[in-house]
């Protein structure tokens, strides 16, 4: 049976920890502040942002919402970004995903004043990532090597199979493990016999958004198997009559990995953890006095 990885409880002592650092940094200095920029009502972001916002408070830090209509337009946000770009009082922006179609994500997060850029999403801060230069690591897989650091899982030389290729999850992680001394390969909708290679896998990552899509024989004995993938499913007995699950069949795969990350409780509160890390990190960057030592980073190896 496998042991599990716990999120909550690391998210937990790293929250303490940058509660900590953000008491220290206020004596000198206000309230780090981020804020979030909501389109639409969909239910799911509505729940994030709610997690966000508390653990914001929770550790000592400034939020705000900006909610904006379903029906927003493209000049609309531009018009609310450039805003909190010259905002003296904002150290981070975050526009929370996914946007109303036919908004263009890449485009609109593109907008951000990649100094205050906390989810790491703009041209300039993933290819800082890519050249070995990060400012701001995308906050889940920023999370995910940070368990897999904590909980001492070898990174080096493992083969590392990420399934799903999205500039928020699968892409940033596969060019962290792969600066970490992983091998890497990357899977995506595309890709032929996906079990052939997921069974290859040292440590497997599902960030597809599909339930059960990784069943128990789609990984080796002794596998580490970490599960991004939020999905709310049917479930009569459950309150509301929904459930969350993540890509993995957890009680299959439990049987076979040696180390799995639950759903929820496993790469859910790490990302929120590191969305508070960046927050701290943008406005320690902004008064020009970040630490010598970083500690999540350092803690996650990147
Ligand atoms: P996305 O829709 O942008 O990307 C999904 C990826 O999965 C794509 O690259 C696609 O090619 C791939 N894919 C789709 N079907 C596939 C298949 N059958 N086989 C292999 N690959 C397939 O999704 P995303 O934004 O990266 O999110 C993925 C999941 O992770 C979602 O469930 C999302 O809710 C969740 N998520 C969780 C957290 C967290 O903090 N736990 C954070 C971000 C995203």
């Amino acid at each position: 049976m496998a042991n599990i990885i716990d999120g909550k409880r690391l998210a937990q002592q790293l929250t303490d920890t940058i509660t900590k650092e953000t008491a220290n940094y206020c004596k000198r200095y206000p309230r780090p502040c981020l804020t979030i920029v909501s389109s639409g009502a969909d239910p799911a972001s509505q729940i994030y942002i709610r997690t966000k916002l508390r653990a914001l408070e929770a550790a000592g830090m400034q939020s705000r919402v900006i909610q904006l209509s379903e029906q927003v337009c493209e000049a609309e946000i531009a018009a609310h970004i450039a805003r909190l770009n010259r905002d003296d009082d904002v150290d981070g922006i975050l526009v929370q995903l996914p946007l109303p179609s036919p908004l263009e994500s890449t485009r609109i997060l593109d907008l951000l004043d990649p100094k205050k850029d906390v989810d790491g999403f703009t041209a300039e801060n993933l290819g800082r990532l890519l050249t070995g230069a990060p400012r701001f690591i995308p906050c889940t897989p920023h999370g995910i090597m940070y368990a897999l650091h904590a909980y001492h899982i070898p990174v080096r030389g493992a083969h590392a199979v990420v399934v799903g290729r999205s500039a928020i999850v699968g892409k940033p992680l596969a060019a962290l493990l792969t600066a970490a001394d992983a091998t890497v390969t990357l899977c995506h909708s595309n890709t032929r016999n996906l079990a052939a290679i997921t069974r290859q896998a040292d440590i497997l990552i599902a960030a597809v958004g599909c339930p059960a899509l990784i069943t128990g024989d789609m990984m080796k004995e002794g596998a580490t198997v970490i599960d991004v993938g939020i999905n709310r499913v049917a479930d009569p007995a459950a309150p509301h009559g929904k459930r969350l699950v993540g890509d993995v069949d957890f009680e299959a795969a439990a049987a076979r990995a040696a180390w799995i990350t639950p759903v929820p409780g496993g790469v859910g509160p790490l990302t929120v953890a590191m969305v508070l890390r960046n927050t701290l990190y943008a406005a320690q960057l902004r008064h020009g006095c970040t630490p010598a030592k970083n500690t999540a980073s350092e803690a996650a190896g990147c």
